[in-house]
């Protein structure tokens, strides 16, 4: 297939690059990137789109996602598929499938869960809106980029999934953590309480398999000075996109807002944000009651 490939960023590179080794011919273009192995470089966006089956942005927002779609949508070729896998607003996702299919074009938005770990290895897991004929079209490329593409309804779909699952993630770690600032006050041994409730109905996947706490549980980036994995700066940003959509539609997310305020303080006012963001739980552990 014939693959135009704009924003080859930390994400954007390993996947152009397994996209390539899996055989198939990609153009690619970024400001600043340099173009991975075995991918063709582009003078501008709309160079890279020209001719293209299948166009894939991975841009940092949803402003400049509007952006280069503009300059993409008039540069494709009739029915070709303009499949974006960046983390943006439902509103800006939504607005750039409606101007892809007044143009004739497929549109999907497909963002992604895995980390760069994922887009290295080929096994992101992509959460998918848009039509059933764009998600066909995409399906060997998400075989590719990743173990599995999670077809979630129309335009938009996907990238409310991703806010809704990383706004739970955000709350349960919150919660996990001050679980183990607790423990710690009260004289139980942090290993005693994962023992609990890694097997009891607080358990979760940030108990259980991202334990915060340094030395316990599977190995995770406690156990490496809170190194990232997953930046606190790119969990506010999640944490962000899911307020924007609840004030959006009027959604009652007091735990999400609560969540989003913590990381706020914690990247902006302590300059955490490139320490993984489990490294709320030192925070809370030096904190006494507010
Ligand atoms: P990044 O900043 O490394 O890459 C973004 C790239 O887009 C940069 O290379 C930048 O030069 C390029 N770019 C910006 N404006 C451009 C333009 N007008 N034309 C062409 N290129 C342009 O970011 P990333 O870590 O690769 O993340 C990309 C997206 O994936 C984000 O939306 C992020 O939220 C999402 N995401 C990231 C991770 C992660 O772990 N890094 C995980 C899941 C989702």
């Amino acid at each position: 297939m014939k693959i135009g490939f704009v924003g080859l960023g930390n994400m954007g590179a390993p996947m152009a690059r397994n996209l390539a080794a899996a055989g198939h011919a990609v153009t690619g273009f970024d400001l600043t990137a340099p173009v991975p192995e075995g991918v063709t470089g582009a003078a501008s966006a709309a160079e890279a789109a020209a001719g293209a089956e299948v166009v894939i942005t991975m841009l940092p927002n949803g402003a400049i996602l509007r952006s280069v779609a503009a300059e993409l949508i008039p540069a494709m070729a009739p029915g070709a598929v303009l499949l974006d896998c960046s983390t943006v607003d439902v509103e800006s996702a939504r607005a750039v499938a409606a101007q892809a299919e007044a143009a004739g074009l497929g549109a999907l938005d497909a963002p992604v869960s895995g980390g760069t770990g994922g887009a290295e290895a080929g096994t992101l897991t992509f959460m998918v809106g848009g039509s059933d004929a764009a998600f066909a079209t995409a399906r060997p490329l998400f075989d590719i980029m990743g173990q599995k593409a999670v077809h979630c309804g129309g335009a938009g779909n996907g990238q409310a999934a991703k806010i809704c699952n990383n706004m739970i993630l955000g709350v349960t770690m919150v919660a996990t953590c001050e679980g183990f600032a607790l423990a710690d006050k009260l004289g139980l041994d942090r290993q005693a309480l994962f023992d609990v409730v890694s097997t009891s109905s607080g358990y979760s996947w940030s108990m259980n398999v991202y334990c915060p706490a340094p030395g316990i549980g599977p190995e995770s980036p406690a156990d490496r000075d809170y190194a990232p994995g997953f930046a606190a700066e790119l969990m506010l940003k999640d944490l962000r996109l899911s307020q924007q959509a609840a004030e959006a539609v009027d959604a009652d997310t007091p735990t999400g807002a609560t969540a989003t305020a913590l990381f706020e303080t914690f990247v902006e006012t302590e300059g955490m944000g490139k320490k993984d963001f489990t490294a709320i739980l030192p925070r809370f552990a030096a904190k006494g009651r507010a």
